[in-house]
């Protein structure tokens, strides 16, 4: 049984497939308008997580994430580059496909429509919500959802407003929490340049949130499953989402909505003016592997903030490098999966994702009394959920002898009972063999040389 945390219903459930044995998720994505910065990762890896849990748990998962390319700020950027909007938006879609394989995040399995591809479906999405009479057409020729005519609206983020208001919001996102009727289409205008549509709703282009309806609909159907985001996305984004999408067809939307907390810097909120929304190239070029940053990301649940510094990042390098050697350790036999580990591996990752409770099962796994080859083979069927890359450890450490390794190992033994001159004399032994032992916080990493 697996449970997830409902933001609609506030509460943990029990997960009820729409069709047994299947999964539906839609998963907010990029606006390519930029580099994507290391908090937009970690709602990806959230969402890799989950989708690794449900086939760990032997569903078929059909998964989409789209990708925004138009909107106010790619408009706004690709013409500011001088830039056609598609070759603008291809370099950033471009660059976040290359993200998500660096952090083993497997893109074909997931499906990623495009906005601009989907712009029919949203025309007669918005049709259909002007026939039902949710939505009316300004002056300008812009058509907006009127949310004092949705009597759900507020019931996913708790918003509350005055119903009565007249007020309109053109951007894609509101300032503050004002609710106002938003807008599906905006009719073109001069800032837009040669970035428009002709459609029966007259010329322009659709607004930011009505995109996420018409995908998930066409690809997963109304209602299905699992929709996931950041929780910033809450409001107003996915209480568009649903009332633009339960207006039209008078049914749910989404049965569980998951999201996932704020990645903070240094403990302040990420923001380009403190120059704190780090990417994942700015890690790579200070030395780290990325799926370092993916294992420290696993050591919070996703629905905790989580505070990002460079020291624990560090500490998660020496953290994954330990058990990278411990790995190298157990040879190369590969034996049985332990049944009674896999279940206690299962229970934390199946309650609502507890990546910190797995991650202790994994250490329980090294310090079991099972065989070496047992263990090989357990930690790498946990793998299949956390996504380490675990079972490349064995040639990307080729290089280190095992030996040097179990000097190390037997090293650190010796320390912890406080045998100081074997532990030095296994430093020593290293030191011969061409390597280096250092001592972390959490134990010890062997480097060449
Ligand atoms: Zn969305």
């Amino acid at each position: 049984m697996i449970k997830v945390y409902n933001t609609l219903s506030r509460s943990k459930e029990e997960f009820k497939p729409i069709e047994e044995g299947e999964v539906g998720i839609y998963s907010c994505g990029p606006t390519v308008y930029n580099f994507v910065h290391i908090g937009n990762l970690r709602a990806y890896i959230f969402a890799d997580i989950l989708h690794r849990t449900f086939l760990y748990n032997g569903y078929k998962v059909k998964h989409i994430m789209n990708i925004t390319d138009v909107d106010d700020k790619t408009i706004r950027d690709s013409r500011s580059n001088g830039l056609t909007l598609k070759d603008f938006t291809d370099r950033y879609t471009t660059s976040f496909f290359e993200d998500l394989e660096k952090l083993n995040i497997n893109k074909e399995e997931y499906i990623f429509p495009r906005a601009t591809e989907n712009i029919d479906g949203m025309v007669k999405l918005i049709k259909k919500l002007l026939d039902k009479g949710f939505a009316y057409k300004a002056e300008d020729g812009s058509i907006y959802f009127a949310i004092s005519k949705f009597k759900d609206y507020g019931k996913l983020s708790g918003v509350d407003f005055e119903r009565d208001t007249k007020s309109r919001i053109s951007n894609d996102e509101y300032a503050k929490d004002e609710a106002h009727d938003f807008a599906l289409w905006k009719a073109w205008d001069e800032k837009d340049g040669d970035v428009f549509w002709e459609t029966d709703i007259g010329k322009g282009r659709p607004g930011w949130h009505i995109e996420c309806s018409v995908m998930s609909e066409d690809n997963l159907g109304q209602p299905f499953d699992i929709h996931t985001g950041g929780i910033d996305l809450i409001f107003p984004h996915h209480e568009n989402e649903i009332a633009q999408s339960e207006a039209a067809n008078e049914k749910t939307f989404v049965n569980y909505w998951m999201h996932n907390e704020m990645l903070m810097v240094d403990g302040q909120k990420m923001s380009k003016s403190l120059k704190n929304d780090y990417r994942l190239n700015d890690i790579i070029e200070k030395g780290y592997e990325p799926l370092v940053f993916r294992y420290l990301m696993l050591f919070t649940g996703y629905n905790q903030k989580l505070n990002f510094t460079w020291d624990a990042l560090e500490a998660a390098k020496n953290g994954l490098g330990n058990l990278k050697n411990k790995i190298l350790l157990l040879g190369n036999d590969i034996g049985e999966v332990s049944a009674s580990l896999v279940d206690d591996f299962k229970n934390e990752i199946n309650d609502d994702l507890n990546t910190p409770k797995a991650l202790a099962v994994l250490q329980e796994v090294l310090k079991s009394d099972i065989t070496n080859a047992d263990k090989l083979a357990t930690v790498l069927d946990f793998d299949k959920v956390l996504g380490l890359r675990l079972d490349e450890v064995k040639s990307e450490t080729i290089d280190i002898p095992e030996d040097v390794i179990k000097f190390a190992e037997d090293r650190k033994n010796a320390k912890q009972e406080k045998n100081f001159e074997l532990a030095d004399s296994l430093r020593a032994k290293i030191s011969e063999a061409g390597y280096e032992v250092e001592d972390t916080k959490d134990g010890y990493r062997v480097v060449r040389r």
